[in-house]
């Protein structure tokens, strides 16, 4: 079965992906947002275990810096978690069982079953929490609050089924850069028995189903080779020469589109750097006469848990930003940005004190580089 428990949402919406005779695109890299949320995901686990925890990105420090600010006054801090929980649901037998715990995503389940991983877990005598954290929103309202989240409910259903408990609450956790907020939802045993009706339904809807198209296609696998795609590309890009109208009446539906499109484009051109990785040097040919390869690219970002540690402190607060400091471990140079422009530097001069600053650091061993693929034309 080619279902999982983040791909319920979709089914929800349309089954045709998940018949047998649809080949979708093999799956692709992680994009760079994928990457940070991963990273965040590591390290938010990594606190719950009680193992250290690594960041590597200013992005992603920047988040979990949010997260660790909301975690310490949540009353969910006080339960015992367990971290990267995987369940496989039978669908046939109503029931669900334990795989492990950091399996990955290489489930190896039966033709009946779908897998997922529970972010976080605690369970209790009768009563189980499970919570999703979420980094990225997405085109549109972002994923769903915890009351309509398909993907946590199939979960809520998998530990009570796995552990029989009749109650279980969701939560769903939004990681910004401004914040953190969730929503919370409990599902009582009548609940839990209409997700299982409601599952069983979407899946033996899958052998006839034909497609749906609708605002879910820009998060489908099998976007690039849906018949529907065809259209809505037609939609925006009409064959002939037409004046383009965009009314309040039409305005929507093309946008709803152009994110299908998006969506299948971002799906070919992920298989097209899958085939230049695979091609190393040679990448791949283009009529210019140039070749596309992957490169690596070097980000850079400030350490101060080393030996330099006290040095890059002084030249951070020598710059008039110490309180980009405050979080400690969390320090990165868009914390020293924000704190430079609210003391009113901005355009050139703004800039010029960040290159000092960085260049400082740089010199006193207070940064790390980190290499990430990119692609590029050369010669
Ligand atoms: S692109 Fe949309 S209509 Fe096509 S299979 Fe995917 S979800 Fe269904």
């Amino acid at each position: 079965m080619k279902i999982t428990g983040s791909t319920l949402p979709v089914l929800r919406r349309c089954q045709w992906w998940a018949r047998e005779d649809v080949q979708a695109p093999p799956a692709l890299p992680p994009s760079d947002a994928m990457l940070i949320g991963t990273e965040v995901h590591a390290a938010i686990e990594s606190m719950l275990i009680g193992r250290k925890v690594e960041l590597h990105t200013d992005d992603a420090r920047d988040l979990f810096h949010e997260w660790q600010q909301w975690w310490s006054t949540s009353p969910l801090s006080v339960d015992e978690w367990t971290a990267e929980a995987a369940y496989a649901y039978d669908v046939q037998r109503d029931a669900a069982r334990f795989i492990g715990t950091n399996v990955g995503r290489g489930y190896q389940v039966s033709t009946t079953e779908i897998p997922g991983t529970i972010d976080a877990l605690a369970i209790g005598d009768d009563h189980a929490e499970i919570i999703d954290w979420k980094t990225t929103s997405g085109f549109g309202a972002g994923p769903a609050d915890a009351n309509d989240n398909w993907q946590l409910r199939l979960y809520a259903l998998m530990v009570a089924r796995a552990h029989r408990i009749d109650s279980v609450t969701i939560h769903v956790v939004r990681i910004t850069p401004n914040g953190v907020t969730s929503t919370s939802h409990t599902l009582d045993a009548f609940e839990i028995d209409a997700v299982a009706h409601e599952v069983k339904r979407l899946v033996d809807a899958v052998p006839t189903a034909l497609p749906q198209q609708g605002s879910h296609c820009h998060r489908c696998r099998a976007v690039a080779v849906c018949p529907t795609t065809n259209a809505a590309t037609t939609a925006i890009a009409p064959p002939e020469p037409v004046k383009l109208e965009i009314t309040d009446d039409n305005a929507g539906a093309l946008l709803m589109k152009l994110r299908q499109v998006q969506a299948a484009c971002e799906q070919l051109e992920g298989s097209l750097k899958l085939y230049a990785a695979n091609k190393m040097a040679e990448g791949i040919r283009l009529p210019t006469g140039k070749r596309w390869v992957r490169v690596g690219v070097d980000r850079e970002s400030i350490n101060l848990n080393g030996d330099a540690n006290a040095l890059g402190i002084a030249i951070i607060s020598m710059a008039g930003a110490e309180r980009a400091l405050e979080p400690k471990i969390v320090v990165s140079k868009a914390g020293i940005e924000r704190e430079l422009k609210a003391q009113g530097l901005k355009g050139r001069e703004l800039k010029q004190k960040i290159d000092d600053v960085m260049s400082e650091l740089r010199a006193a061993g207070a940064t790390r580089v980190t290499t990430v693929d990119a692609y590029r034309e050369v010669e």
